[in-house]
């Protein structure tokens, strides 16, 4: 059984009477136990949003999330509700406004032991001094603000945050797009070792395939609210499907230059659509290069190809 099912995910804002903004529409798919998804797309394809509602900020509009098979958002029991908070952990994009800036480092990491169990001050501080440690930072480190600290730095108080409850499953939205280069492929991979280490599990949402590519086990390509195509990774990138996919892996820049030279740079036409009010068609068709007829009248199905490969285009 799958640790996390999302099931016909939708998730819409009213922004008037008229308008609706669907950020994520009928959207399904399985986390199991361990393994990391990465999820991919555009900002404004409705990835953040998807994960959101994955550690319950967001309520959806339409559908279930279950959780070891139970409904996250049904649960009436606050124990329940508690385990799950426990359970279910999220890395934010953005290190410089995810942590309150007057909070010390103690505090921070500190306050979802604080709220799940009773501990006195000096467990805590041993608790709170390893888990510093296993993210690269210290005890000296505690009685400071987060503001005094570089993005790297409060990225990894981030991440010491959300393992401080030892939680089964975490949401990674684009924990290190907001880093420095230099500092990327550090933070990428401190993650993957403590998966490693502590058998976790990870959605890792991501606005490029090079980065989830290092890191996820399966891969789901959004477009502008919906699911266009999803794989194990090695298949996704030796064989993409769905022309969205082809783009975006036709953009990752070529380190070897004999594979650079063969490879043509797809360029899409137009900017990405309103998602508010869309067309019952193919979200994709405005850019896509192949469109038919039939991609202007239908919306296409997920549908299952070779070895679990799905995708969501009227070309196949
Ligand atoms: Fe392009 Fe049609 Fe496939 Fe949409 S359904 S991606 S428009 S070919
Ligand atoms: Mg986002």
């Amino acid at each position: 059984e799958p640790l996390v099912q999302v099931k016909k995910l939708s998730k819409y804002f009213q922004i008037s009477k008229k308008e609706t903004l669907k950020a994520v529409e009928d959207v399904s798919f399985d986390i199991y136990k361990g393994e990391t998804v990465g999820l991919v797309g555009e900002s404004g394809c409705g990835k953040s949003t998807t994960g959101r509602c994955l550690v319950k900020l967001y309520e959806p509009t339409k559908g279930n999330v279950l959780y070891k098979g139970k409904d996250i958002f049904d649960s009436k029991k606050n124990s329940e509700k508690l385990e799950y908070c426990k359970n279910t952990q999220m890395i934010f994009q953005n290190p410089y406004s995810s942590l309150n800036p007057r909070m010390t480092v103690k505090d921070v990491v500190g306050e979802g032991i604080r709220l799940h169990e009773k501990i006195s001050e000096k467990n805590l501080d041993e608790k709170i001094e390893d888990l510093l440690k296993t993210v690269g930072l210290n005890r000296d480190h505690m009685s400071r603000f987060s503001h005094e600290f570089s993005g790297g730095q409060r990225q990894r108080i981030g991440i010491a945050r959300a393992l401080s409850v030892n939680p089964e499953f975490i949401v990674c939205d684009e924990p290190i797009s907001a880093l420095d280069v230099s500092i990327q492929a550090q933070v990428l991979n401190m993650l993957k070792k403590l998966q490693k280490e502590r058998g976790l599990t990870y959605l890792f949402i991501a606005h490029d395939l090079s980065v989830v590519k290092y890191i996820s086990d399966k891969v789901i390509v959004m477009y502008l609210g919906t699911i266009v195509e999803q794989a194990n990774a090695v298949d996704l990138y030796k064989n993409p499907m769905h022309p969205y996919t082809k783009a975006l892996l036709s953009a990752i820049p070529e380190a070897d230059p004999k594979i650079a030279k063969s490879k043509q740079r797809i360029m899409l036409k137009g900017e990405i659509p309103s998602p508010i009010n869309p067309k019952e068609c193919c979200r994709f068709v405005e850019r896509c290069t192949y469109a038919k007829p039939i991609c202007h009248e239908a919306i296409p199905k997920l549908k299952t190809y070779d070895d679990n490969h799905k995708v969501a285009c009227h070309l196949f």
